[in-house]
């Protein structure tokens, strides 16, 4: 692990890495992210990080939690990106760590773009999306020849706490397949009936995927008319992302989580597989 035969670029005082650390899973890190946090002065992580992560750290570097979650007063995010180019001004050597991908539903655009404004030389190292990595760790392809050439990233959760203004739910239910909603629990009622209304069906496979990557992810498998009712009546905890479309079928066959646990797999699970006629 450590013998790497390429070099890794140096974090320099002044500098801020905007960097993303995966769904959770700390060996889901990128070797750029892993080589960040190992020079980092100062760790500004949100808290969607968890703490493995943050171990990896050097001794004596500064942890700053700036999450907006766990019943804490919430960081604004201008004072969150003031804070940023503070650091850098007093010469610290910054890491931004954000949970998956940081221009992913992350704002990490906003951050990036006031330390430009600021003057603040930074790089960014891209991170693995929860709604792709953690959806491959959970069995769920996001795409599949049989099932679908096209997937849409959605966030269900606008600026106003509401879902999302602009969001066509028409034109996605009648041209998007697969479906993978980030922040959706919230409002899945709302959600299922804007798809319901643009024409998608009670039965449809829908995946709702909490704690991607980390020891205690839990996959409700389930289908869109039934959705609401059995995230209400499970134990799912955020972070969950939700997944609509047939690509959910595939989890029978892909779980290879559950086939640890004793799960067993079908090798075609959405029964396309033309039979051979051994007559
Ligand atoms: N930048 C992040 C997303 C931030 S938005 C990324 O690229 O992954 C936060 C939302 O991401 C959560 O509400 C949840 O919907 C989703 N999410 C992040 N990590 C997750 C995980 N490990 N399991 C399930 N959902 C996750």
């Amino acid at each position: 692990m450590e013998r790497l035969t390429f070099s890794m670029p140096q974090l320099e005082p002044g500098w801020v890495w905007l960097t993303g650390a995966g769904p959770g899973d700390p060996g889901l890190l990128t070797l750029h992210a892993l080589n960040g946090i190992r020079q980092a002065d100062v760790i500004v992580h949100d808290a969607l990080v968890g703490a493995e992560t943050l171990a990896q750290a050097a001794p004596g570097c500064e942890i700053v939690y700036a999450g907006k979650r766990g019943g804490k007063p919430s960081p604004k995010q201008p004072d969150i990106s003031a804070r940023l180019v503070q650091l850098a001004r007093d010469g610290k050597k910054v890491l931004r760590l954000k949970g998956g991908d940081p221009f992913v539903f992350g704002r990490g655009g906003e951050e990036a773009l006031a330390l430009v404004a600021a003057g603040i030389p930074f790089r960014v190292i891209p991170g693995i999306s929860a709604g792709v990595g953690g959806l491959a760790h959970a069995g769920i392809p996001l795409t599949h020849r049989e099932t679908n050439s096209a997937v849409t990233f959605i966030t269900g959760h606008g600026a106003w706490g509401d879902i999302p203004d602009g969001i066509d739910w028409q034109a996605l239910a009648a041209g998007s397949p697969v479906l993978v909603i980030y922040m959706a629990i919230k409002h899945l009622a709302t959600i299922r009936q804007r798809l319901f209304d643009g024409g998608r069906h009670p039965d449809e496979a829908v995946a709702v995927v909490s704690k991607a990557t980390l020891d205690d992810e839990a996959v409700l498998e389930t289908t869109l008319g039934r959705c609401v009712e059995d995230v209400a009546t499970s134990d799912i905890e955020p972070p969950a992302m939700v997944v609509v479309g047939e690509v959910v079928r595939l989890r029978a066959g892909l779980d290879w989580v559950g086939a640890l646990g004793g799960r067993m797999l079908a090798a075609d699970p959405l029964g396309t597989r033309t039979v051979r006629n051994t007559g």
